[in-house]
């Protein structure tokens, strides 16, 4: 377990790989160093939608992470925009809900939905109704991180773009710090936050299942900027979700499967998703159908998916001692952050954190071949 002032260098300034920063930066000598630049890679993509109350995670988690974005809403350049979602009931299964919600959900009928939000619909004939959740809301993926990064720093964190790290060193079985392109940097511990290539970069020391995941989403201007209380929301059959956004543009993303060459992929979405984006989901929102794409966006690289749809935050047996391991955050990276540099700062300290850690481990998976399926968070129980 550290002591005050112990150097921990964390590899990936994601979102991840910051919120560890922001953690341990107030009593750790914390560097940061990313092969590239700062939340350049996956973290800068995402659509920032926050609905950890609708994931299939503990309320543990779901609570702290949630009274994270509240405390650091109006530091530095974050804000956290608190906003409904609604999930899409197909008009098939509307009788399904009319007893009882799921996950303290409230079921509203189509009439009482378009009521609820008279201006943000357009055409939802096809739909019974839809599902009401609070404690949702969005934020900007970018701002966040660099929110993260300045919080780090004025804690003394050193964060550093362009330092790939090549290996990791140890002596007697305890990690004492990492290889670099420019040469060794010491440490009492090593995180490793490098998404599904922390796989890659650990080959040699634990076999992790995790595969890269690829994500699209779009940015479309309606014709009117959609009202102030448009809510977020999700349409499962076509596994899509949606969000407004600050300027009444709205943030269309889903879509998502697994990728064998994340390197080779294109940047632009893929043409069936934009297609069925334009003809199936924007005529949802008012103005949308009649809207203007201004925006589209895939991981140039790939987020990362676990057997389970939950991430690996560890210390496994396999590796040195000092070595964490954070991976196969699975879409949800950006929600999970605090829960992940919390999670983290346990590891390295010792300390209990609010939540439960069991669904972390990386020992869980008997089988750590990366010949699985994706697992969906959906929920429709197609692939669940
Ligand atoms: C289109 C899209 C939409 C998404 N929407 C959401 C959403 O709404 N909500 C949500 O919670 N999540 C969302 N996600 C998922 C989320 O973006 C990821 O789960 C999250 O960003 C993962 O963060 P990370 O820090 O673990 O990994 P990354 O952001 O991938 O960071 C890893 C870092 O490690 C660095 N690195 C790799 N190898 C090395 C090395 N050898 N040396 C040094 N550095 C190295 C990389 O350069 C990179 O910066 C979305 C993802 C996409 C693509």
């Amino acid at each position: 377990m550290s002591t005050t002032n112990d150097r921990v260098v964390v590899v990936g300034a994601g979102v991840s790989g910051l919120a560890i920063a922001r953690e341990l930066a107030p009593d750790h000598d914390v560097i940061v160093l990313d092969k590239g630049g700062i939340a350049a890679d996956t973290s800068s993509r995402a659509s920032g939608m926050i609905s950890l109350s609708l994931e299939p995670f503990p309320d543990e988690w779901a609570t702290f992470a949630l009274s994270q974005f509240r405390d650091l809403d109006g530091q530095g350049v974050f804000s956290f925009t608190e906003r409904e979602t609604v999930r899409l009931v197909p008009e098939a299964n509307a009788d399904l809900y009319t007893d009882q919600a799921p996950d303290g959900g409230e079921f509203l009928p189509r009439d009482a939905l378009k009521r609820r939000f008279p201006e943000s619909f357009g055409d939802l004939s096809a739909y019974g109704g839809g599902l009401l959740y609070d404690g949702t809301g969005y934020l900007d993926a970018l701002d966040y991180a660099m929110t993260l990064k300045w919080a780090a720093e004025r804690n003394g964190a050193g964060i550093f773009r362009d330092h790939e790290v090549t290996d990791i060193r140890s002596k007697d079985g305890t990690v004492t710090g990492v290889e670099t392109e420019y040469g060794v940097i010491d440490a009492d511990h090593v995180v490793f936050a490098t998404g599904w290539k922390t796989r890659d970069l650990l080959a040699d020391h634990v076999e992790l299942p995790v595969r890269p995941l690829r994500w699209n989403a779009v940015v479309i201007e309606p014709d009117n900027p959609l009202p102030d209380d448009c809510p977020m929301g999700s349409e499962p059959t076509m596994r899509i979700y949606w969000r407004p956004t600050d300027h009444g543009n709205v943030l269309v993303g889903g879509n998502e499967h697994l990728l064998d060459d994340p390197e080779g992929t294109p940047m632009s979405v893929q043409e069936s998703f934009r297609k069925g984006v334009v003809e199936d989901v924007a005529p949802l929102l008012n103005g949308a159908a009649a809207g203007t794409i201004r925006r589209e966006d895939c991981c140039p690289t790939a987020d990362c998916a676990s057997p389970d749809g939950l991430p690996i935050i560890d210390t496994p047996r396999e590796v040195p001692d000092g070595l964490a391991v954070v991976t196969g955050l699975h879409g949800r990276g950006v929600m999970l952050s605090p829960v992940t540099g919390r999670a983290v700062r346990s590891l390295v300290t010792g300390e209990e954190p609010p939540f439960p850690m069991t669904q972390f481990r990386l020992n869980r998976f008997d089988n750590r071949s990366t010949n699985f399926d994706y697992r969906s968070h959906w929920g429709t129980g197609e692939d669940d």
